[in-house]
């Protein structure tokens, strides 16, 4: 199944719900603007390399287009496409004055050095420097991406068109960053965990929990979980996952991937164990952190877990979720779950363009606040429609988008 295939099942669930005209359907499945640019670039040892980046502006029914850069060998046009469009429904479900897009360039930047990161960077902006911009575009971190990149994309945009922090999120906080953007999509993926397990009558202390993923989210939500007393039991990486039963020293693991160039590679204090198997691990909740596409209709009967919070976008296949909920399993979906970076990123614009940062303590309450609210409005959908979380949820925010476009006017 291609990403793209999956996101439009899920839309034209949510559509028949809301009884959505095939007109109106077709116009939100259609991304305004999808731009292709070749990204030429002098590698270190001289030769020409020459990549290939994408950016798909989804929606802007609901404000200026919000969406991650992804570098990634697999990233090709239909993934952007769609993850492009969970940007629009998952803004809209946090109710964030924003529509969708998503970028990205097909590379591995485990294998690029710093210098040339920063050159494909810079030139993938002087591609899309009349793309992007504060009210139009404005890119953030996602996969193989962080606030270093992030501050090359406002120098170099400013270049262009002069002083404007706002034109990009996830920056350094030293460079016009939000206190608290790093953390947030983990921290948000924890917040929403704790206030599910409130709803299902679970005690943090009685979850154990395993993250595929120890990037940006996966570690930060392993961060927030152990000190919600949750027992982080394993976590995993492209090189492979540790295993421990009684509980991870997540702290000590955090420590070690920042020793070792952000990857848990050798570390020694646990049982390794293989990214298949950690998923089919005995444990109350799975959290995919890492690559879409990884709960399949070919692995989805041997995942125990009766709870999944999908952190990473697009971790399970429409099929796979359809077993999962006649199972009665509960998923919190990508477009709520993983709201938590775009949130505070939202922050991070409204702080820029007021030239005004808000403290650690703030930026933390606002997450929590705008997060519960969202948790709480799709929980009730959910209730009221006797659907899925994930209907519910795109129910929500393909209702408000819809809702916007109308009263915008076509014409
Ligand atoms: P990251 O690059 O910081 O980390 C990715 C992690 O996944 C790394 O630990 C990497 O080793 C691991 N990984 C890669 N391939 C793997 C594989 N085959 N098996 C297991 N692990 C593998 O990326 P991130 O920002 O943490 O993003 C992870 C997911 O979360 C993506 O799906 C992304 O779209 C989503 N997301 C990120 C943000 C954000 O703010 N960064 C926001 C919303 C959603």
């Amino acid at each position: 199944m291609k990403a793209l295939d999956g996101t439009r099942l899920y839309f034209n669930r949510a559509a028949d719900h809301l009884e959505l005209s095939e007109d109106m359907r077709r116009l939100l499945l259609t991304a305004k603007r999808e731009v292709q640019v070749q990204v030429p670039v002098e590698m270190d040892n001289g030769q020409l390399q020459t990549f290939i980046g994408y950016r798909v502006q989804h929606n802007d029914a609901r404000g200026p287009m919000k969406g991650g850069l992804r570098y990634h060998p697999e990233v090709d046009l239909d993934e952007i496409r769609a993850l492009a469009s969970l940007m629009t429904w998952k803004t809209a479900v946090v109710n964030l004055p924003y529509g969708g897009a998503k970028g990205g360039i097909a590379l591995d930047p485990t294998k690029l050095s710093q210098r040339e990161l920063q050159r494909v960077t810079r030139k993938f902006v002087d591609e899309l420097h009349d793309v992007f911009g504060p009210n139009n575009d404005i890119p953030a971190p996602d996969m193989g991406t962080d606030s270093q990149v992030m501050a090359w994309i406002m120098n170099q945009y400013q270049r262009y068109h002069g002083f404007n922090p706002a034109c990009v999120t996830g920056k350094p906080v030293e460079m016009y960053g939000a206190p608290g953007r790093e953390e947030a999509t983990g921290r948000g993926v924890g917040i929403l965990l704790v206030k599910l397990l409130g709803r299902m009558g679970r005690k943090p202390q009685q979850t154990r929990v395993v993250i595929q993923g120890f990037g940006n989210v996966g570690s930060h939500t392993a961060w927030f979980l152990n000190q919600a007393e949750c027992k982080v039991v394993a976590v995993s990486d492209r090189d492979g996952g540790f295993f421990n039963p009684g509980g991870l020293d997540v702290p000590a693991m955090v420590r070690y991937a920042h020793a070792n160039h952000g990857s848990i590679r050798g570390y020694k204090e646990a049982e390794p164990i293989s990214n298949e198997a950690m998923l089919e691990l005995p444990c109350d909740v799975l959290i995919p952190a890492a690559l879409g596409g990884v709960i399949t209709s070919k692995n989805v009967k041997k995942i125990n877990a009766p709870i999944i919070i999908e952190g990473a976008n697009n971790p399970t296949w429409p099929d796979a979720d359809d077993i999962l909920y006649a199972d009665g399993r509960t998923v919190l979906p990508d477009i709520l779950a993983n709201a938590g970076g775009v949130t505070v990123s939202y922050f991070e614009w409204a702080q820029n363009r007021q030239y005004y940062q808000w403290t650690l303590d703030r930026v933390r309450q606002e997450l929590d606040r705008v997060l519960t609210q969202s948790f709480d409005a799709v929980w009730e959908m959910a209730q009221q429609r006797q659907v899925s979380l994930r209907t519910a949820a795109y129910i929500l925010g393909i209702g408000r988008v819809s809702r916007a476009t109308v009263l915008g006017g076509i014409t």
